[in-house]
Order: C-alpha cells, then structure tokens, then sequence
C-alpha cells in the first residue's frame, strides 16, 4: 500500500475458525495502492505476465465440483460439536477436519478472486466470487461453536490434551493459545451469535463512505491552465494534484474539497457511525477501548502504539527538513502550500524505463544482501507463471500479492508501467511473495498465515534496498538525486502521513469515548490541527489553508479499525532491519529471514523480538527518522556540487 487506497483483508470478518488468529485472516492478499499511475488503454498479454490459474483448478468446472463436494461437508460438521473435550485425539481429530475445510475454501476463495480481478466487468466471475463468500460464511457459522466449547474445556485440560498429543502440539498450539486468551472477551452462545448477525450492519459504513466517495459525490469539471476541461472524480485528483503548474493544482483542490465541504456533515455522520460500531463491538467484549479491542488480535502491546506517536512527533523536523527542500526544488518563493506535496520535485530530461525483465534483473541485483536463498526463492517465483503483469480493460486497479493457497503459490496482481513507481512495487509486492513461500515452508498450514505488523516490513525492507540501490548505480547526479527524492517522498507518505492518520483515528474513538459529539465539522478541526502540526505551520514550513482539513472525509482507512499504525510500525520495522542488514549482513540478515520464516507461529511483537527488535522501543524509529535525514544529507550534498 502507498498513499491513499490502504489494503484490504479479505474475508476480513467471515474466517471465524482462527477468529482470534488474525494472522490467518492477514495473509489472505497484501495489497498496494489502487493510485497507480494511469494506465495505457490496452497492452499486449503473452503467458510470460499473465498468471496461470490452472494451479489453482484445472477449469471452471473443477472449481465447481470442489465447491459442490466443500458445501457438503461444512453440513457435517456440527456433528464435531461436543468432541472437542472428549480426548486429545478427538480434539486433534475435530481441529484438523476443520482446518482442512478452512484450507479448501480459502483456496476456492482464491481462485474466484483472482479471476474476478481480471475482468471486474465479467457476470460469472462475480457469481464466482459470491458463491465463494457464502461458502465462507457457512464455514464461519457451522464453526462458531468451536470458540465457546474451547473455553469451556478449559486451560488446564487443553494443556494436558496438547502434551498428550504431538501433532496437536505441533500444528495448532498458537490457535490454541489464542483462542483461550480470548476468554475475558467470549460471550455465551446467544450473545456471540447476535454479534456476529450485528457484523454486517457494523460493516455498512465503509460501504457507505465507498459508494459517495468512489460514485456519487458530485464532482465539478474544471478548466486547466492548457485549455482541457477534465471532470475531477478521484483518479482525476490524485492524477491532476501532481501538475507542475501551481495554479493548475491550487485549483485541483479548491474545487475538489469543495465538493467534499458539501457533503462534511453526512461524511461526519458516517464516520462518526462507523466509530460508534467500533466502539459498540470492544464495549460488547468487555475491552477498554476500540484500539485495545483493535490491538488484541496480534496482542499487541499498547506501548507500540504510544512509542510509535512519540517518536513520530519527535522526528518531524526531519520532515520539515524535507518540505523545506521541496519548496527550494519547486522554486516557491511565498508559502508552501498542502497542494505542493504532490508533484514531482525533481524531473529527469529522460526518465528511466523498466520492462518487466529489466525489473527483474534490478531487483535481483538489489536484494542480494537478503543472501542467495532468498534470491533463489526470487528466480523460482520469476520463472513461474504467477504474475498479472499489466494493465488491461476491465482489470483491478493497484498491486497486491495473494499468498493464501497454502499449497500452490503467491500470485501477484500488477499494473506495471514501466515507470520507477512500478518497479518499486514490483520489488514490494515480491517481498510478500518470498515472505509466503519462507513462511508456507517452514510452517504448517494453522502458522502460516503472518501479521500485517510484519508483512509490510518484508516489503518495505525491499523498497528499501531497491532505493539504496538505485542510489549508488544511477548514472549520473541527477538520476541521484531523482532517486533520492523519490526514498524521501516514500516515507513521507508511506510513515508520517500514516503515522498521523493512526493519530486522527485515534482521537475520533477517543473523542466519542469520552462522550463527546462527534460532527463533521469538529473532525475538520481535529484534522486541522494534525495537518499544521505535522507539516509544521507554526515553524513556517508549510501553511494549512482550512478547506484542506477536508482530507479526512476522503480517506478510506478510518474504516479499516486502527489499520494504518500497523503499516506504519511495520515501515519502522523494515527501516531498522535494512539498516542492520546494510551495516552488519550476516547476523542481520539470518534474523530477517527467521523473522519471514516464522509467518504466524507466534505474536508479532514477540517475533520482532526474537529477530533482535523491539518495537515498543524508540530505536526502530528513530532507525527511519536516521534514512530520512541520511537521503536529505546524500540530496544537499549533491546539490552542493555543482
Ligand atoms: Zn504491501
């Protein structure tokens, strides 16, 4: 993910088998930004860039007839149902025939998925696809019974049964852990069974905000400094906000928070609604607060979260530092305004072009400090035929990995253009890929699947290299510098503006949690006060025009419950792990790996741990706050040479 379209967790609330495993439900598809750049009309597809799903099901009717057969045996399991305290062995039997289930499905899932994304216009793939969404939900309702009997077996007699039983031990200890820590926040049958009919209403929200933001906001047509008239829908913003003409994106945005500030009050109401389900749900379970209820699932440590704000705060003259610089490239000689950041600071005559195997070739020559394994796992992937490559009709817009099929292999949706945005998300989107097939190697089925707070470190860390790469082969000092710019430009969106995101999220929860009301307007006041804080207004960096504070309402992340601290905590993560790769390889190297190969066999805070970092400490941020300020060294310095 970069900038605004953040990833999406499939079938985010219907796998209720791990329901507190949430690595299960985290590795399902890993995505980037749907903000890529635009597409030419059509391009060529051979089988060298097209994925083959026959890996998945032969044909059509393959995939039908697993469906078919799947459906049956969902209907069988209630008859699992009072087994599970019965014997270590029944237990192990009951688990493991569900997990089988639970593996077939996903991979069923997969399937129509994938083939959905390559011609979102197509009828049958969408039936596919629906088909595969009820059959998940039939999994999850025949199963929610597992959860409370667990409990009710208890701790002391699943200890016992596990030592009694290997193979239980072995494959789903984590589970079993993690679903026993939930007691304090397990309801009784009847309670359970009415929160879960109340997750699709909870879910509406997001919905709503969707359909307005992506269909129905009106928006205006405007006239460009050139003579064009272009109708601003999002992809016209973010495509029109990067003009080098200054007047062009002033009134880029004029216009289009302006259609936003129409509609501040329902956009308040229906994050305000979407932050009262948050709520509703962690006061149900007995949590504290939504961010305790968001950050059980990976037992996550509040500390990580504090930490993270803290040393965000601290490093902004970093960012500063940066905004200062990109007003001197821009040639603005009056304010920096919230419309600058967009377009490109520094321009090559001849901007660099990678095809698909030039891309290949760049981003095996820079993760070679990750160690031959993990190249050799690269060249298998290559030679594979696992990627969506480009931009066609009809296809899904942005990049994403999809690693669920335990027993086939990652596939990688792209839209490559060619371009250096492109290759660095072909470098991210392969770091998930070789982060699943480490992970699906070394872990059973039930350990594979691995949090997003480590996922994104696996591609950010390779975003990371390529850049650093990038760096020392350019071919002259402007090609430094435009790569340079471009490392900056990326922690700058993918760290403080996600890091201030977490901050605005969070403060809506409290705000409402502390009964306060909850209007659109005062989240504009609220969002105000971020946006002249980070991008520093009262040190003079950069002056915050109030119809700009309307950037909340487009923001689709605050429905995602707390999901952007865990890709910024990740990006610190991936910052602290290069460093120590670049500066100390061998040992750092094995702990990054260990680190990958460990999927989800264990909580993420203590898998980062394990690999030698702790992010409840200031030194993974204060690791990405040292890049920032180390590229604005590098940058001054080659400015300074000539
Ligand atoms: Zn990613």
């Amino acid at each position: 993910m970069r900038e605004q379209i953040a990833p999406r967790r499939l079938l985010m609330s219907v796998l209720t088998l791990m329901a507190a495993a949430s690595a299960v439900q985290a590795q399902t598809v890993v995505s980037t930004s749907g903000s890529a750049p635009s597409a030419p009309a059509s391009a060529p597809e051979s089988p060298q860039v097209s994925w083959d799903l026959t890996d998945l099901y032969a044909t059509a009717q393959a995939w039908s007839d697993s469906l078919a057969r799947m459906r049956t045996a969902i209907d069988k399991l209630p008859a699992l149902k009072g087994t599970l305290g019965t014997s270590a062995t029944s237990l192990f039997k009951a688990l493991d025939q569900i997990s089988a289930l639970n593996r077939e499905m996903i991979r069923l899932y997969t399937y129509a998925s994938l083939k959905s994304d390559e011609d979102l216009r197509e009828g049958a793939n969408l039936e596919r696809k629906q088909q595969a969404q009820a059959l998940a939900t039939q999994l999850s309702e025949k199963t929610a019974w597992v959860a409370p009997e667990l409990l009710k077996v208890g701790a002391a007699k699943v200890k016992a049964f596990r030592k009694a039983n290997k193979a239980l031990e072995a494959r789903f200890n984590y589970f079993l852990d993690n679903t026993l820590r939930a007691a304090p926040h397990t309801l009784g049958l009847e309670a359970e069974q009415i929160l879960a009919a109340a997750g699709n209403f909870l879910a509406q929200p997001d919905a709503l905000h969707s359909q307005l933001a992506d269909a129905e906001l009106p928006v205006p047509t405007v006239k460009l400094a050139d003579g064009t008239s272009v109708q601003l829908n999002e992809a016209a913003y973010e495509k029109y906000r990067q003009s080098d003409n200054r007047a062009d994106r002033k009134l880029v945005f004029d216009e289009y928070w302006g259609a936003w500030k129409k509609f501040e009050g329902t956009a308040g109401q229906m994050l305000a609604t979407q932050v009262m389900g948050d709520h509703f749900s962690a006061q149900s379970r007995h949590y504290d607060s939504a961010l305790q209820a968001a950050q059980f699932p990976d037992n996550m440590p509040d500390k990580v979260y504090r930490t993270l704000v803290t040393e965000t705060h601290a490093a902004l003259p970093a960012l500063h530092r940066y905004l200062r610089l990109r007003k001197r490239l821009l040639g603005i000689t009056d304010d920096l305004h919230y419309y600058d950041n967009y377009p490109p600071m520094f321009n090559l005559a001849k901007p660099p072009h990678y095809d698909v195997p030039e891309s290949e070739r760049i981003t095996l020559e820079a993760l070679k400090p990750l160690g031959e394994d993990y190249l050799g796992l690269l060249r298998q992937g290559f030679a594979g035929h696992w990627m969506n490559v480009y931009p066609h009709p009809g296809k899904k817009s942005g990049a994403y990995m999809s690693g669920s099929a335990y027993d086939v292999h990652p596939y990688l949706l792209l839209n490559h253009n060619d371009d250096y945005y492109s290759l660095s998300t072909f470098a991210h989107e392969w770091g998930h890929g070789v982060h699943t097939l480490l992970a699906n190697r070394a872990q059973p089925y039930e350990k594979a699947g691995y949090s997003t707070f480590i996922a994104e470190s696996a591609s950010i860390g390779n975003e990371m290299l390529l850049n650093d790469y990038m760096v020392q082969h350019a071919a002259n000092r402007e090609e430094k510098m435009f790569y340079l710019g471009k490392g900056m430009e990326s922690i700058r969106t993918t760290y403080f503006r996600q890091v201030m995101f977490a901050e605005f999220e969070l403060m809506i929860h409290e705000e409402l949690e502390q009964g306060k009301p909850l209007s659109g307007e005062r989240m504009t006041e609220m969002y105000c006060g971020l946006l002249r804080k980070y991008y520093g207004e009262a040190e003079g960096v950069m002056k915050i025009d109030t119809p700009y504070c309307l950037e909340w309402a487009f923001v689709p992340h605050f429905y995602y419950n707390f999901y952007v601290y865990q890709y910024a905590t990740s990006m610190a993560g991936a910052a602290s792990f290069t460093d120590a790769i670049q500066k100390d390889s061998a040992s750092a190297r094995a702990h990054f790996i260990e680190l990958l190969k460990a999927g989800g066999s264990d909580y993420p805070y203590e898998l980062y741990k394990r690999a030698g970092t702790d992010m409840a400490t200031p030194g993974p941020y204060r690791a990405l706050a040292a890049r920032m300020n180390r590229l604005l060294d590098d940058f001054e310095a080659l400015e300074a040479q000539h």
